[in-house]
């Protein structure tokens, strides 16, 4: 449901105020059930490089409308950029100019993909063009329309564009899925993974655990993993366990009313697999809360409680999982999957929020670290660092400073729950296998960050 601006402004008295003035016209954004083809056709793929090649071929394969070139085109559905043998910054200007005349002729909710390599910091010259892509694409999605997103793959040296891990990231960005992602790199390490067979069903078979899952963007992540096919454990305090149940119940899940924060959480949660027989794939460490206040003014009632959920506990339960494992008697799966809840503030740091921030940047660089203990077991662990997203949480926000927040992105509007819980699915899945220790934007391309 669109925020009461945006509704005001799609009016026609609305809309014809907000042209004169040069007020923010956020574009309704396609989502999954809006959009369910996979790619908007026609699509270009530019680059002469046998990536590129290989790129046009397989979308061939997959049915889609391909171009090799965007002259002549009226309209263009995505757009992908196959950049993955440049030498030299030279190179980028006839790669990426064909596409300067066409941008008027993006469709609605068009996508636009680079998929390029990062700097090694080997080759002077190589690594300038690498990083040249990288400011093209975070630029261009600024300029972008209509609910078009713009999005970069990073495939790391020795990773080809067919690695699992590329071909499901390039499904991902194409797809409406992730409609509130944009001006975003997502770095592909390793060729492992594999490509999903069941495109409807990604998760099937498989067993998710979502923590904070009662309301808001957990109970999202947990429908969507649902749709994916997975089975669900939701787990959330005992005073939200009227909310809990209901869920449960929509979604055939299993309950686990439970304080992550208790000593004994993890614990708890391992003797609970045990006793239900099951075994973990996806777990989704959700479960977060705010206490905002100015540092002047920071007090330990206000900073621990924070610290305590959004980091301490993730680190408390993963430790736990990953115990029971090393002592035979595991309740992980064959190659599980951890996505914790990071946030924009973390990133950028947030006036109000030295406690959040702090809790959000220990997620981002615990993921990065907790992705090498989890790589022997087959194991990825990313986070996703949402921006403003609709949830009861930033409607807590006062409501000029919550005006501000959710228009400053590219896209001038608050995401939904879904759209993070699309970005956790897509992590949690078979063909991620080869994204580790990344925590992927999910803010519209919020106008923060380093
Ligand atoms: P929310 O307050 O709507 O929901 C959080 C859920 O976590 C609630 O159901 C709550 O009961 C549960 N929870 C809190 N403490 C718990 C504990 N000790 N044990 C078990 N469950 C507990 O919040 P939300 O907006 O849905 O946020 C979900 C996550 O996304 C959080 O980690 C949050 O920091 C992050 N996030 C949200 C936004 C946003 O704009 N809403 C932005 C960035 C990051």
């Amino acid at each position: 449901m669109a925020d009461a601006y945006t509704r005001f402004i799609r009016s026609a008295p609305g809309g014809m105020l907000a042209k004169q003035l040069g007020l923010p016209r956020p574009s309704r954004l396609l989502r999954r059930d809006d959009r369910p083809e996979p790619v908007l056709g026609p699509v270009v793929v530019l680059g002469a490089s046998a990536g590129a090649d290989a790129v046009a071929h397989r979308l061939l394969e997959d049915g889609a409308d391909v171009r090799r070139r965007v002259e002549d085109l009226r309209s263009i559905g995505s757009v992908i950029v196959v950049a993955d043998e440049l030498s030299a910054p030279a190179e980028l200007g006839p790669l990426l100019l064909p596409l300067a005349g066409a941008m008027r002729s993006l469709a609605p909710g068009a996508r636009l993909v680079t998929i390029s390599r990062p700097a090694t910091g080997e080759e002077p010259a190589r690594d300038a063009a690498r990083g040249g892509v990288e400011g093209f694409l975070r630029s261009v999605a600024h300029e972008m329309r209509g609910g078009a997103t713009a999005n970069g793959i990073l495939l790391a040296d020795g990773v080809g564009v067919d690695a699992p891990g590329a071909v499901g990231a390039l499904r991902f960005f194409l797809s409406a899925r992730s409609a509130f992602i944009t001006g975003q790199l997502l770095t592909v390490s390793t060729e492992a993974g594999s490509t999903t067979e069941n495109a409807s069903l990604p998760l099937a078979g498989r067993t998710a655990l979502v923590t904070g899952a009662a309301r808001g963007i957990g109970a999202a992540i947990a429908r969507t993993l649902a749709a994916d096919g997975a089975r669900l454990v939701v787990l959330d305090v005992p005073g939200a366990g009227t909310e809990l149940a209901r869920l449960a119940n929509e979604l055939r899940a299993i309950p686990l009313q439970l304080d992550v924060t208790s000593a004994d959480a993890g614990r708890r949660v391992v003797e609970f697999l045990r006793e239900k027989g099951l075994t973990l794939d996806v777990l989704v460490l959700n479960a977060g809360i705010t206490r905002d206040k100015l540092f002047a003014n920071m007090t330990p009632d206000r900073w621990d409680p924070v610290l305590a959920v959004n980091i301490t506990s993730q680190i408390a339960l993963t430790e736990a999982l990953l115990e029971a494992q090393g002592e035979g008697g595991g309740v992980l799966g064959a190659q599980p999957r951890i996505v914790s809840l990071a946030s924009t503030s973390g990133i950028a740091g947030n006036r109000g929020q030295t406690n959040y921030a702090a809790s959000k940047a220990g997620v981002m660089a615990f993921v990065d670290a907790l992705s090498g203990r989890l790589a022997p077991l087959g194991g990825t662990a990313n986070a996703v660092a949402p921006g403003f997203i609709e949830t009861e949480m930033t409607a807590k926000i006062p409501p000029l400073t919550r005006e501000v927040a959710r228009r400053v992105n590219s896209l001038q509007q608050g995401g939904l729950p879904v759209d993070v819980a699309e970005a956790i699915a897509f992590l949690a899945s078979d063909e991620a296998g080869g994204v580790q220790g990344e925590t992927l934007r999910v803010c519209g391309q919020n106008m923060v960050g380093k």
